[in-house]
């Protein structure tokens, strides 16, 4: 044991654990504002995983050339991301990061050969590497003494302060509240994509929707303009909100404790925490990162592979959620349904044409960024929600509220206007009265509740003004 531990920890290895040491305060530095968790607990795992990889190679390449066959291994897995986005933005490449994966794991074999094979027992370059560890600890360490404390917003949810008699004696209609993540609307496809959409804008319209044409969200990102519409609020403080702040919003808030008085049943098909429901399912490891050791490792190589291989699957997450709400339209409830759905679709990954056909496997993740991959999958995803709305109107007989809307627009255009394009949601109500005078075609995404409550619950109740300053 004695022998086995003065192995590891020989000097000749000492560079990988400052290594190490880097990494770890790298990923804390970048994680700082995500507050609660287990910090420590993650500098272990990382040290664990070094002496692993250590023992492996000192197995394979002897005690003095196991340092870089370590770091070999490690730091391009650890820094994938990091590595991919400064390549891909100073050589201008496009962002296919499948492709870097092929080009690193390649030269990471030719590197790992040229150490096994070398009679050179590297004692100088272990000392460079040594000290170059040591200097960008010490920068790190500089980062963390002068970060200027920003002092977290706070923000209380109006939660209690609709005080309105709700007369249950009549039924109150079913609503079914349904997001489709970066659906942008028909104007910005026309200006921007050059696409018409007006078969699917006018099908809505058919079957009896109001399409508001110029409409925004107060926010580009999916939980701050989440919160900001059950909050029914313009405030801009839902920009400067903590992550965790938000998803607190979004689970309980105004809307939802005015719903619960209201004696709505509530179902949840979303990714959050909804009125203390579970989510109905989770958006992979990548992008709904929830403990600190998916954020630590959130930029390797390790998670991209494994994010690569949810991503091929993903779009049946979507569907399964389309008929998880179809299934509850035909179920009869003497209470009133309120259905929050989010359906991840066309936002990425692009798994699917115009047509419906299924990309490659390979092809699949270049798209990723990609307005032609988006436009695509939001040509072919219009269709799904054609027929799928069609089916809710038919099970609920025209009866019930629905609302298609989105969170966000897309938010990748490679030019000037990607900052405003961002903001452009495809925003869409239908009412069984179809008596649509309290929207306008530019209503912001904040107004929807508020115009609800001012049509089924008090008639005094204010919109708030849709432009977003
Ligand atoms: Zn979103």
């Amino acid at each position: 044991m004695k022998k086995l531990f003065k192995i590891y920890f020989n000097k000749s290895l000492l560079f990988t654990y400052i290594f190490g040491i880097y990494f770890y305060l790298y990923s804390t530095y970048i994680n700082l504002d995500f507050a609660g968790y287990n910090f420590y607990l993650v500098g272990a795992f990382v040290f664990l995983i070094i002496f692993v990889v250590n023992i492996i190679s000192v197995y394979i390449f002897g005690l003095r050339k196991a340092g870089f066959a370590t770091l070999t291994i490690l730091l391009p897995n650890l820094f994938f991301r990091n590595i991919v986005y400064n390549i891909s933005h100073y050589l201008n490449l496009s962002n296919a990061p499948f492709c870097y994966f092929i080009i690193i794991v390649f030269f990471q074999i030719c590197i790992l050969l040229i150490i096994y094979k070398t009679k050179n027992e590297l004692k100088t370059s272990t000392r460079y590497l040594t000290v170059l560890f040591l200097c960008l600890s010490l920068f790190q360490i500089y980062k963390f003494a002068t970060v200027r404390k920003v002092k977290e917003v706070i923000y209380n949810s109006k939660k209690n302060s609709l005080d309105m008699t709700i007369n249950n004696g009549e039924k109150l209609p079913d609503i079914y509240f349904i997001v489709l993540d970066a659906h942008t609307s028909a104007n910005s496809l026309k200006q921007y994509w050059d696409y018409d959409e007006s078969g699917f804008i006018d099908s809505l319209k058919k079957l009896g929707f109001f399409v508001a044409d110029s409409s925004r969200s107060l926010t580009k990102a999916t939980r701050s303009s989440t919160a900001s519409t059950f909050e029914l609020s313009r405030d801009s403080v839902f920009m400067k909100l903590s992550e965790n702040n938000l998803i607190k919003i979004i689970n309980e808030n105004t809307v939802t404790s005015l719903l619960n008085k209201a004696e709505y049943t509530i179902y949840n098909l979303t990714p959050f925490y909804f009125n203390n429901i579970k989510p109905a399912y989770k958006f992979g490891w990548f992008y709904d990162q929830e403990t600190i050791l998916e954020k630590f490792f959130s930029a390797s190589m390790f998670i991209f592979v494994i994010k690569h291989i949810e991503d091929i699957n993903f779009y049946k997450t979507n569907l399964k959620i389309l008929e998880k709400i179809e299934s509850i339209s035909r179920t009869v409830k003497d209470n009133p349904k309120f259905v929050f759905a989010h359906i991840m679709l066309p936002h990425p990954p692009y798994n699917f044409d115009r047509d419906g056909n299924l990309f490659p496997w390979y092809r699949m993740y270049f798209s990723a960024y990609s307005s032609a991959g988006y436009l695509e999958q939001l040509i072919g995803s219009d269709k799904i929600y054609l027929e799928f709305i069609r089916k809710i109107i038919k099970n609920t007989s025209g009866k019930s509220i629905i609302i298609i809307q989105a969170d966000h627009g897309f938010r990748f255009l490679n030019n000037d206007i990607r900052g405003e394009e961002g903001y452009t949601i495809l925003n869409t109500f239908y009412f069984p009265d179809k008596d649509y005078k309290l929207l306008s075609n530019n209503i912001n995404r904040y107004n929807t509740f508020r115009v609800l409550i001012k049509k089924y619950f008090d008639k005094s109740f204010t919109l708030l003004s849709n432009s977003n300053n």
